[in-house]
């Protein structure tokens, strides 16, 4: 009997575990290479979850119980002065990256995950497909999955024009240990879903996973992400460290200059809700650039993309790894259903992600036009592009995993959960 076929997975985080582990469950011995030495452990922040990425955790073994994600009753909008203006009920599940990839990572035999192992490139023959990585080391495979993030390796080399396009914000992150938020800002909102809204703006607050990803009471972290409309000048500023070297690609965290904290900081004091002002002058907040992209292709021979490296949808509708989840199941049910067929299993997911891709940055970038419009002089924005309607953007938030659903349901890839 032929022996399992073999599948190498560039990147170890989220959307390469999930790949890893959906092959894996149709019987591909699928093998996780990851570039960074160390376990990608410390990225503690917040994310969004939806019933697919819970049903595709499902198919990997993985139960997604109480101590997953936190959920959230309510949704509610602070003004200025800390008043709320107005508040729904909604059902979402709030998790944290950390926790997720420490359930994909356990669950994986720690041989099949290679850390330290940095993709430099791909070469293919009619036996299938040899990953080189930097430490001049060769793996051959019968399929390699390219889940290497937005400044995929994979990608750059096979379709080099499919840049990331800056959409015209950064998201500030933040995170603060549950007791370390002032006891009556947590007693008003640390369960709660909150956003503020100042002119041009975005930030919702919400609880998450804590330290060692503990979801008890006490133990929690409460997550923030500010949108913030950036122009290019401000953003190649802000992306400069102390030194003066500048980070094209996205300034590390530990390098962002203390005045650009500082700033963001009175910035938080002036704007927002005091009770959420807070809780961000209590943290080490960083920021990232919000990009759209997709690419026009995702297989090239027996290298398929999924995740962030097909497909990046601005993060509106806390989808992004639920997008990868829903990748990860159908490369591995397609490839299923064509039998021995790889090239067949691989055009079959190719027609399905595509528009499924496109779909999904489609609706990021509709949740997100406001913010990139906030650049353009305010005499040349729409009407919806100068006033808001509150009420609406809850409303949105709480209808987020429908959308979603929709989207999958419009392609048919409901089956695969
Ligand atoms: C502000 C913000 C908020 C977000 N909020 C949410 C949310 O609430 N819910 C949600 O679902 N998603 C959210 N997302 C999106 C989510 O983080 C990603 O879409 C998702 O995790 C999929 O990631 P990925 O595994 O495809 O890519 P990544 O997480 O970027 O992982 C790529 C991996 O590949 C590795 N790698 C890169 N190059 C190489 C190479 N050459 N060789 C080997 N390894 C390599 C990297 O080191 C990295 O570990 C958010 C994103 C942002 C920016």
């Amino acid at each position: 009997m032929r022996a399992s076929r073999r599948a190498i997975v560039i990147g170890g985080s989220l959307g390469g575990l999930m790949a890893a582990h959906l092959l894996r469950s149709t019987g591909w011995d699928a093998v996780v290479f990851e570039r960074n030495d160390d376990e990608l452990a410390s990225r503690g922040v917040g994310l969004g979850t939806h019933p697919q990425l819970i049903a595709v955790l499902r198919r990997a073994g993985i139960a997604f119980d109480e101590t997953m994600g936190i959920k959230v009753p309510k949704v509610i909008c602070l003004d200025r002065n800390g008043k709320t203006l107005v508040a729904q009920p909604t059902t979402r599940t709030m998790s944290g990256w950390s926790r997720l990839y420490r359930a994909l990572r356990e669950a994986l035999p720690a041989h099949d995950y290679r850390l330290g192992k940095a993709l430099r490139h791909v070469e293919q023959d009619p036996d299938g497909v040899t990953a080189i990585f930097a430490d001049g080391t060769r793996e051959h495979a019968d399929l390699l999955v390219g889940s290497d993030g937005i400044r995929s390796t994979v990608r750059e080399q096979f379709l080099p024009q499919a840049q990331p396009v800056y959409a015209g914000y950064v998201a500030w992150r933040a995170v603060l240990d549950e007791a370390q938020v002032p006891r009556d800002i947590w007693a008003e909102i640390f369960d709660i879903y909150t956003f503020c809204l100042p002119d041009g703006e975005q930030l919702l607050g919400y609880p998450v996973p804590g330290r060692d990803n503990d979801t008890q009471v006490g133990r929690r972290g409460y997550n923030i992400v500010w949108y913030r409309p950036t122009d290019r000048v401000a953003l190649a500023a802000m992306c400069t460290d102390a030194a003066g070297r500048h980070h094209a690609a996205g300034i590390p965290p530990p390098l962002i200059r203390s005045d650009v904290i500082a700033r963001v900081k009175a910035d938080a004091k002036a704007l927002l809700a005091p009770q959420i002002a807070e809780i961000f002058i209590r943290t080490e907040p960083f920021f990232q650039p919000i990009f759209d992209l997709e690419s026009p292709q995702l297989v090239f021979g027996r290298v398929a993309l999924t995740g962030d490296a097909a497909f990046v949808a601005r993060p509106h509708a806390g989808a992004g790894t639920t997008k990868a989840a829903i990748d990860a199941a159908n490369l591995a049910d397609c490839l299923r259903d064509a039998g021995g067929d790889i090239d067949t299993g691989l055009a079959s997911y190719e027609r399905a992600q595509l528009p499924f891709g496109r779909a999904m940055v489609a609706m990021s970038r509709q949740a997100g036009a406001y913010l990139s419009a906030q650049l353009k002089p305010r005499e040349e924005r729409t009407a919806g592009e100068i006033d808001r309607d509150i009420d609406e953007i809850l409303h949105a938030h709480g209808a987020r995993s429908d959308e979603v659903g929709a989207i999958v349901a419009a392609r048919g890839l409901d089956a695969h959960f």
